[in-house]
This record gives structure tokens, C-alpha cells and sequence, in this order.
């Protein structure tokens, strides 16, 4: 907005602790004096034609704004419900799936400074959700594999690697079995590469890859690694694993040709909800990704290192899931703190 000079971010703050954790987003930006006027989205899901859906408002403000930050949502157990996540991705075309996996320095985790970057197919792959039952007792479930998706996110991981400053992207498949599938995602990647000489392109099978990033994760410290859907799933939740030993530390875009979204990895967390318990850094640190996508990289900075500061300061300011004694509300007053 020219008139304000500031930028309107779509904000859904989601179920369970999702409120309590965009309190804190909220409260720190406003003492960061971070350029952003928030819109308020619900998405409390409605029903047309018997499926779940998100309400017009929410995906028309998000068209508008082109970014939106968002709290985890629950998804309701029975029929009829789509996930509203999987409807947000499908509605905007979400394809790249960014998760960074980083050590927090100063909490002491079974693996340190690790390091990685992940980035998932989003849209398709395993899942495409094309199932049959041939006949009782034999199902087959469709791997789906396109050039157009592949080469998106491709494209995408070579243009983030560039962006920053890793010389090496690796491409993770299983070709050796899925000759088809996996192959045509090699092949796209090769083919792509020539268009990206300052980087190095690796196609690594997924079982070393795996065993490489357990036994050595600092040897993907130069590296961005991109696969399809369901090796993506898994992987990222492994690196999660090995840099803070827990999802309520990992950040995550979910980025489209237009729409980008950033979002904590973990759930709604409905066994803490309400108590002032959670750790709102998994949804700050996304925050942060959010600064640096629209290039307000001093807020970013900023944040983020009072936010690793303030875990780093010890077990009375850390939340109870980092074996500490902090509230949502006292760690984000310690953030605040230390801006
Ligand atoms: P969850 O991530 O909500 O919880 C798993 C465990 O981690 C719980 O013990 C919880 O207390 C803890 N935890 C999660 N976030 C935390 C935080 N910020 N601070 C402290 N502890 C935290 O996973 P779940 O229980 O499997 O799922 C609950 C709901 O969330 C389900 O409805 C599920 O569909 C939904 N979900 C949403 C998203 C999303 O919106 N992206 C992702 C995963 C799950």
C-alpha cells in the first residue's frame, strides 16, 4: 500500500494452538516494527455439494495478497472432509514444498550443525490419489508422474540453490525400480541442468541418500535436495528428525507460481491447546522464510536471531517440548526482549 508503505499478508491463524502461536507472531512483528498490515482470514471449512471447502473471503484474499501465513488446521475425522491443507494447495496451485532443516545452536540435539534443505513435489506423485480395487484383495494406487510438475519444482531448486548460494542440487529417485516414474524426474532434472552451469546436479538414489544424510548430514551443507511427493514426505520429517529432534522447530513454505504460503510443519497440537503451552518458533521461523520470500530480510534477520537467542539462552526460557519451563506468552516476551 502507498499510502501506508506497508504490505498486506493474509494471516490464518488455525486450530488448537494456532491461535495462541499467531499471538506471538503478531506481537513480535509489532515490536519489530515489521512493515505488515495483517488480513484476517476464517477458514473454518464450509460444505458445497458435500465436500469441505475454504470460504470465498479466505481465497479471495489470499489471490489479493499473493502471500499468507497460516497456523496448523485440524482436519476433521469422517466423511466428506478434505483436508483444507491439501484443498489450499489444490486451490493455488501450490507445487514446492521448502523445508530447511537447521541445528539450533545452543540446544543440544543428538546431531549438530545440521544443515539441509529439502524441497518436495507438492502436487502429485503418490499423491495423486488414484486408487482402485481390481478385484477384493488386489488394490493398485497410481504413482503419477508429469513432465510439467517435475519441471516446476526442478526449476524451482535450481533458481532457490542460486538464490542461496548452494553450488549443488540433488536430485533423490529410485529409478532403478520405478524406471518410468522416477526416470522421466531424472531425466527433466539432467535436462534442466544445462540451463544451470554454475550448479552442480547430483541424481542420488533414495536409500543413499538416506544412509548418507544419517551417517553425515554435514555432507549436505552445500546442497539443496529435490524429489517427488512421497520421498519428500518422508525425507523432510527425517531431516527434521536430525537437525532439532523435534517438528515444533521446522519452518515451511508452500510456494506457487503466484501464491506463496508459510506454515509451521507441525498439527494443531489438540492436546495442549489453550494452555499456553506451545512453542510458537516452528510458525515464527516460517515467518521469517515469509520476510525473506517478499525481501525484508533485515526483519527476517532480526527475528530470527532473537528467536534462536532467546532458545539458546537456556531451559527457563525454552517451552516445555525443549525440555523447558517457558510459557508461549513468557517466550514471546523473551523474544522481544532480545530484538
Ligand atoms: P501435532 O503436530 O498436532 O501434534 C503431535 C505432538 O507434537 C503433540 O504431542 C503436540 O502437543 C506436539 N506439538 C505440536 N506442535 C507443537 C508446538 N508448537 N509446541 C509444542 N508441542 C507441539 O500432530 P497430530 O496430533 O497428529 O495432529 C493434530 C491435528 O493437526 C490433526 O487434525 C491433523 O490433521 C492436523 N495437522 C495439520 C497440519 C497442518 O495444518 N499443516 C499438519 C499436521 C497435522
Amino acid at each position: 500500500d502507498p499510502a501506508t508503505g506497508k504490505y498486506t499478508v493474509s494471516f490464518i491463524e488455525g486450530d488448537g494452538v494456532g491461535p495462541e502461536i499467531s499471538n506471538s507472531v503478531k506481537q513480535i512483528f509489532k515490536a519489530a516494527d515489521v512493515p505488515i498490515k495483517w488480513e484476517f482470514c476464517d477458514v473454518s471449512p464450509i460444505f458445497v455439494n458435500g465436500v469441505t471447502t475454504i470460504p470465498k473471503p479466505a481465497v479471495e484474499s489470499i489471490s489479493k495478497n499473493l502471500v499468507a501465513l497460516k497456523g496448523p488446521l485440524a482436519t476433521p475425522i469422517g466423511k466428506g472432509h478434505r483436508s483444507l491443507n491439501l484443498t489450499l494447495r489444490k486451490t493455488f496451485g501450490l507445487f514446492a514444498n521448502v523445508r530447511p532443516a537447521k541445528s539450533v545452536e545452543g540446544y543440544k540435539t543428538t546431531y549438530e550443525n545440521v544443515n539441509l534443505v529439502l524441497i518436495r513435489e507438492n502436487t502429485e506423485g503418490e499423491y495423486s490419489g488414484i486408487e482402485h480395487i481390481i478385484t477384493p484383495g488386489v488394490v493398485q494406487s497410481i504413482k503419477l508422474i508429469t513432465r510439467d510438475a517435475s519441471e516446476r519444482v526442478i526449476r524451482y531448486a535450481f533458481e532457490y540453490a542460486r538464490a542461496i548460494g548452494r553450488p549443488k542440487v540433488v536430485v533423490v529417485h529410485k529409478s532403478t525400480i520405478q524406471r518410468l516414474a522416477d526416470g522421466l524426474f531424472v531425466e527433466v532434472a539432467k535436462e534442466l541442468s544445462k540451463e544451470y552451469p554454475d550448479i552442480e546436479l547430483k541424481a542420488e538414489l533414495l536409500d543413499k541418500v538416506v544412509l548418507d544424510v544419517v551417517s553425515n548430514p554435514s555432507s549436505f551443507d552445500d546442497v539443496v535436495s529435490v524429489c517427488p511427493n512421497l520421498y519428500g514426505d518422508i525425507l523432510s520429517d527425517l531431516n527434521s528428525g536430525l537437525s532439532a529432534g523435534s517438528l515444533g522447530l521446522t519452518p515451511s513454505a508452500n510456494i506457487g507460481h503466484k501464491v506463496s504460503i508459510f506454515e509451521a510443519v507441525h498439527g494443531s497440537a489438540p492436546d495442549i491447546a489453550g494452555q499456553n503451552k506451545a512453542n510458537p518458533t516452528a510458525l515464527l521461523l516460517s515467518s521469517c522464510m515469509m520476510l525473506h520470500h517478499m525481501g525484508l530480510n533485515q526483519y527476517a534477520d532480526r527475528i530470527q536471531s532473537a528467536v534462536l537467542k532467546t532458545i539458546a539462552s537456556g531451559p527457563e526460557s525454552r517451552t516445555a517440548d525443549l525440555g523447558g519451563k517457558a510459557s508461549t506468552s513468557s517466550f514471546t516476551q523473551d523474544v522481544i526482549k532480545r530484538l
